[in-house]
């Protein structure tokens, strides 16, 4: 069985993806997006939006829309120009010759399922999660992993911040613009954040620390109503009553798939030459927050993702 050969080949359909796959439809390169599938991990066809509720900082929406309804709108604008959505899984790929060769499901099959003159990898990042019982569920009804997307909504409310890194304490200080407390749980007595970031939460007398500890359980039915935290050195444990809680413990970007293939950051985000999306491989592009760890907003994100096209279809035009 011989493979379908493409012109432009999106893996991933968060905003950077779905933006790629309008400018490039929209260019005429009829592209193929290979969706994702929805993983007990928590990947997600339609990326981090499909797990957040009303999104009220994405241009054009002045009244705010929903995270997934936000995707949706993406895609059917991605669809109306002819772009070939496909709700599956790319499991390997070789882009050591061109065309490249992407496997999508059974990645020991001899052919490769398509072959495509470009690539754009557009399969974003996780937070990293606690992995507790109700977190999942109580994302958008209290829980969160991103203060700039949902701080606020928590005007006058009980906030943790758990974690000890940049992160966590960059969350905690931009929270207290909004919540009427903010609590830093650490599960160390020693935070991993620079001096710079530590010297200005300490000095913020909104946000108080709890160190040594963890939290066990999380609390509520259709909201949250409080935390259960351990203490790790003398097992005591208490609840906390917070109605806001950012775990802020970091992201993993999803590489796995293009280890040996593209070149990474030290921090594992692929490497792009800024500020193009080009990576290391010549006819493969990169947008979105895969290459981000910085901005990671639907906004910056979708910016990528147009450039990304722009770039693809450029590149494609010089190489005919
Ligand atoms: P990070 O530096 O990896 O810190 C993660 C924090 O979460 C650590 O304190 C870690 O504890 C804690 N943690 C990890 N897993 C946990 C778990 N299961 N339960 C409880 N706590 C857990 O991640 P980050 O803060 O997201 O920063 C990532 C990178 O971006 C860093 O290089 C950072 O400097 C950079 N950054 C920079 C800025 C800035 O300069 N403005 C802002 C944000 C991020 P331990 O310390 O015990 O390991």
């Amino acid at each position: 069985m011989s493979s379908e050969i493409h012109d432009v080949v999106i893996i991933g359909s968060g905003p950077a993806g779905l933006t790629a796959a309008i400018y490039t439809a929209r260019a005429g390169l009829d592209p193929v997006v290979i969706a994702g599938e929805p993983s007990s991990t928590g990947d997600q066809p339609g990326g981090q939006l499909m797990l957040t509720t009303e999104v009220e900082n994405y241009p054009g929406f002045k009244d705010g829309i929903m995270g997934p309804d936000l995707m949706m709108e993406f895609q059917e604008q991605a669809k109306r120009f002819g772009a070939d959505i496909r709700i599956d899984k790319v499991t390997k790929v070789d882009f050591s010759n061109r065309p490249f060769s992407l496997w999508v499901g059974d990645p020991d099959a001899p052919e490769p399922t398509l072959k495509a003159n470009s690539v754009i990898v557009s399969t974003g990042a996780k937070a990293l999660m606690l992995n507790l019982e109700n977190e999942t569920r109580l994302i958008g009804r209290g829980v969160s992993t991103c203060a700039t997307c949902d701080g606020f909504f928590f005007r006058d409310h009980d906030i943790a911040v758990i974690g000890g890194g940049d992160s966590a304490l960059e969350e905690a200080s931009f929270l207290t613009k909004f919540g009427k407390s903010v609590t830093i749980i650490h599960r160390r007595d020693e935070l991993r954040a620079s001096k710079i970031m530590q010297d200005r939460a300490m000095a913020n007398p909104k946000i108080k620390f709890i160190w040594d500890s963890t939290v066990t359980e999380i609390l509520g039915d259709e909201q949250l109503s409080g935390i259960k935290i351990k203490n790790v050195k003398t097992d005591e444990e208490t609840v906390l009553d917070v109605t806001g809680m950012f775990v802020a413990i970091g992201h993993r970007p999803n590489t796995d798939l293009f280890k040996g293939q593209l070149e990474m950051r030290d921090n594992g985000y692929l490497a792009t030459k800024a500020p193009s999306s080009y990576t290391d491989v010549e006819g493969v592009f990169a947008c979105g927050d895969v290459q981000d760890s910085t901005y990671r907003q639907a906004i910056t994100s979708a910016g990528s993702g147009c450039v990304a096209a722009i770039d693809a279809e450029r590149w494609l035009e010089d190489q005919h």
